[in-house]
């Protein structure tokens, strides 16, 4: 089971993969004030940036799921690293329809909302592991500004302008669904850069090491394509956040 290679091309240098930075994250981790112990469930937790570094700043405990073999080896190698090893575990499945067997603290899901078939059908799963009064963390995109065309909606990866919502109409979605919003760190252009730019030094060092692989023309057109596509739409259009909700 793994998610399409391009992806761990593209982005095995990543430790976070979403446009936030590693002060972001703790920003996210004080901002919810985690106190030592607290369990935090992660579906799609990628290279596990986000349970290893909030275990050794906040002493969370946690457990991650991920589809990807080569992100699971990476987030357990990052908490050996940080020495939280023995607070933090990491799963290689598929997080769809994942229900923790104990109730835990924090249950997030961080730009992987397909896991749960869209951001209601997510929220509905991580609240099955969700204690009473816990806080669940949705990680989603939303328009920074209205894309004036379908064509500049496709031009952000995005299917439709109808995929995503202005901030404002995100954070009422929340509330439709009976959520309290009760915090949220969203990402900038600079943070933005820092996931859609780091791709490019990745690919540029893969195609001259693997100049025979199947996939270098894939990822020659990638590299050739993706600055000018990234300033022309999604760094203008598209913004990204991660909103703390508890249950109304
Ligand atoms: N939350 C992480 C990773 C976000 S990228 C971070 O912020 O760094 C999306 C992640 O979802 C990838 O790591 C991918 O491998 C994982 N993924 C995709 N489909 C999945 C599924 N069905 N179950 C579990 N993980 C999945």
């Amino acid at each position: 089971m793994d998610i399409p290679r391009i992806f761990t091309i593209t982005e095995s240098a990543h430790r976070i993969h979403n446009p936030f930075t590693p002060e972001k994250l703790a920003t996210l981790g004080a901002a919810l004030r985690l106190k030592p112990g607290i369990s935090v469930l992660d579906l799609g937790s990628g290279s596990g940036e986000m349970l290893c570094t909030w275990a050794r700043d906040f002493g969370i405990t946690g457990t991650g799921i991920d589809m990807s073999p080569l992100f699971v080896r990476q987030a357990k190698l990052r908490a050996e690293e940080l020495g939280v090893a023995d607070r933090v575990g990491f799963i290689h499945g598929d997080a769809a329809g994942y229900v923790a067997d104990e109730k835990v603290g924090v249950a997030a899901c961080l730009g992987a909302t397909w896991i749960g078939g869209g951001v209601a059908g997510t929220i509905g799963l991580l609240a099955k592991s969700l204690c009473s009064g816990g806080i669940i963390l949705i990680g989603e995109p939303y328009w920074r500004q209205l894309p004036p065309t379908e064509d500049v909606a496709k031009g952000c990866g995005a299917g439709a302008v109808s995929e995503f919502l202005l901030l404002p109409e995100l954070l009422k979605s929340f509330y439709d669904l009976n959520y309290d919003v009760v915090e949220m760190v969203l990402a900038d252009q600079d943070s933005w850069d820092r996931y859609e730019a780091a791709k490019w030094l990745t690919m540029r060092r893969w195609l001259d090491a693997n100049p025979d692989d199947g996939l270098v023309k894939e990822v020659r057109a990638q590299l050739t394509s993706e600055p000018i596509r990234y300033a022309t739409y999604t760094r203008e259009y598209l913004g990204w956040g991660v909103f703390a909700l508890m249950a109304r």
